[in-house]
C-alpha cells in the first residue's frame, strides 16, 4: 500500500508571470473549504512573490530549476530564486525527508498544450492521479518526464511522495483567462479528490493503461553564426502541440522565408511549441514520444 498522505501543498506563482496559479492560491486562501479534505491537510503557498509582483518569470534564476539536492545544499547559490528554493526547502522539506507528502504546482504556457499533466515517475500514486484526472477531463494530455526525485530540479520534487505539475495553455504571460483558470481549478480539485479516495482506501476503478507522451529532448531554434535566432517556428507547426511530426515535416522558417524540415528518422510529437518563456534559451519546442502509460498495481 502507498503510505498515507497527511500534508499536501498547492503552490502557485513559481513563475511570477503565470498568474493563474497565483490567483487560485489567493482564491483558496479566502475559500479554504474548497481544498479541504478529511484525510489530509492542504496548505497554500505563493512561491515567488517578488517575481510575481514584477510580473516576471523570475528575478535572478528560474525558480523551477533550483530544487535538486546539490543546489539546495550549496550555500554559494544565493540569487533570489536560489534563496527562495532554500526557504521552500525549509518550509516543505527538507528534500531528503520532506514534511510535505505531495506538491501540486500550477503553471501556464503560451503554447497550445491545453490541459497537460506533467509527472516525473511511473509510481502508481502519480500515474493513478494522472489517469483519474484524465477520466474526468478526457482532453488532458499525460506528459511523462522521468527523473529521480532527489536529482529533480522542479518544485514538485519537494513532496515526500513526489508531486504533480499542472500546465495549462495557451495563455500569454501576465494574463488571467477564465477558461484557463477554471480548467486549472478543476484539475487541482480532481487531484485532491483522488488523494482523498486513495487515502481512505476507496475503489478508484482506473484503467490499467492510458495513452500519453514521454519527453525526449528540447529542440533549439536555429541560430546564425553570431548566435542570434535566425528562424522561427513554422506556421504549419504553430499551435500543433501533441500532433505528429514526421521526417521531412516543416519545423522552422527562416527570417528569409525558407523552410527548415525535421531531419530525424522517427516520428515525434511536439510540446511547448513556441513557448515564450524559452526564448531566452533559444528553445523552439520539445520533442515527445507517444507512449502507453501503465498503471502498476500499487498493492503488489
Ligand atoms: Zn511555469
Amino acid at each position: 500500500m502507498t503510505d498515507s498522505i497527511k500534508h499536501v501543498a498547492i503552490t502557485g506563482g513559481t513563475h511570477g508571470n503565470e498568474l493563474t496559479g497565483v490567483h487560485l492560491v489567493k482564491h483558496w486562501q479566502s475559500h479554504p473549504i474548497e481544498v479541504k479534505r478529511s484525510s489530509f491537510s492542504t496548505e497554500l503557498h505563493l512561491t515567488n512573490p517578488k517575481a510575481n509582483k514584477e510580473v516576471r518569470r523570475y528575478i535572478d534564476q528560474d525558480l523551477n530549476r533550483q530544487f535538486n539536492i546539490h543546489d539546495l545544499n550549496n550555500n554559494e547559490l544565493a540569487g533570489y530564486e536560489q534563496q527562495r528554493a532554500k526557504s521552500l526547502n525549509k518550509l516543505l522539506g527538507p528534500k531528503e525527508n520532506p514534511r510535505v507528502d505531495f506538491v501540486i504546482d500550477m503553471h501556464t504556457t503560451t503554447a497550445n498544450m491545453g490541459m497537460s499533466l506533467i509527472f516525473n515517475t511511473d509510481d502508481p500514486l502519480l500515474v493513478g492521479m494522472a489517469f483519474y484526472i484524465k477520466q474526468h477531463m478526457p482532453h488532458a494530455a499525460l506528459f511523462y518526464n522521468p527523473s529521480e526525485r532527489l536529482e529533480d530540479n522542479f518544485l514538485t520534487s519537494m513532496g515526500r511522495l513526489n508531486g504533480f505539475l499542472i500546465e495549462v495553455g495557451p495563455i500569454a504571460q501576465g494574463l488571467l483567462n477564465y477558461q484557463v483558470y477554471s480548467e486549472t481549478q478543476k484539475a487541482v480539485l480532481h487531484a485532491l479528490d483522488y488523494l482523498e479516495l486513495k487515502n481512505t482506501g476507496q475503489a478508484l476503478d482506473l484503467p490499467t493503461q492510458m495513452p500519453g507522451y514521454k519527453f525526449t529532448q528540447k529542440t533549439p531554434l536555429p541560430e546564425n553564426e553570431r548566435g542570434e535566432i535566425s528562424a522561427m517556428v513554422h506556421p504549419n507547426l504553430q499551435d500543433k502541440d501533441y500532433h505528429a511530426i514526421h521526417p521531412g515535416d516543416p519545423l522552422f522558417i527562416t527570417l528569409a522565408g525558407e523552410t527548415i524540415v525535421y531531419e530525424g528518422e522517427s516520428t515525434v510529437y511536439g510540446a511547448f511549441i513556441n513557448e515564450a518563456a524559452y526564448y531566452d534559451q533559444h528553445i523552439g519546442l520539445s520533442f515527445m514520444e507517444k507512449i502507453d502509460i501503465t498503471l502498476r498495481d500499487s498493492n503488489l
